[in-house]
C-alpha cells in the first residue's frame, strides 16, 4: 500500500531530532490519526541551515516529515515556503488516497516553524 520510497524513509528517517537553539519551532497535529509534528529550524542570511523534525504518528506522517525535511534543507525561506503538501507526497511516489491527510502535516509544520521564526524577527 506504501511505495517503497516511503517505506525506505520511514525506516530510515532523516533529520530526526530536535534543534536545541532552534530559531523557529512549528507543531502541528492531525486529528483524523492522531499524528503530531514538531519541526525545529535554524535559520541564517534567510537560508534554512538546519531542519529537524519530531514525528508521533503512522508511517506516511514519518516518511512524509523526513522527505519534507531534505526537500527544504539549504532552501531560502521563501523557497521552502513553496514546498506544497501535494509536492511532498509526489516526491515519495505518491500515497495511498486513506493517507493523504496524513502528507498534510508536513509541509503545514515547515511553514509554522518558518512562521514562528518571523515573527521572532519582527519581535526583535
Ligand atoms: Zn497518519
Amino acid at each position: 500500500m506504501y511505495s517503497e520510497l516511503v517505506m525506505e524513509h520511514f525506516r530510515n528517517p532523516r533529520n530526526m531530532g530536535v534543534i536545541e537553539d532552534a530559531d523557529g519551532v512549528g507543531e502541528v497535529g492531525n486529528p483524523q490519526c492522531g499524528d503530531m509534528m514538531r519541526l525545529t529550524i535554524k535559520v541564517k542570511d534567510d537560508i534554512l541551515e538546519d531542519i529537524k523534525f519530531q514525528t508521533l504518528g503512522c508511517g506516511a506522517a514519518v516518511a512524509t516529515s523526513s522527505m519534507v525535511t531534505e526537500m527544504a534543507k539549504g532552501k531560502r525561506l521563501d523557497e521552502a515556503l513553496e514546498i506544497s503538501n501535494r509536492a511532498v507526497a509526489e516526491a515519495l511516489g505518491g500515497l495511498p488516497p486513506a493517507k493523504m491527510h496524513c502528507s498534510n502535516l508536513a509541509a503545514d509544520g515547515l511553514q509554522a516553524a518558518i512562521k514562528d521564526y518571523r515573527s521572532r524577527q519582527a519581535a526583535k
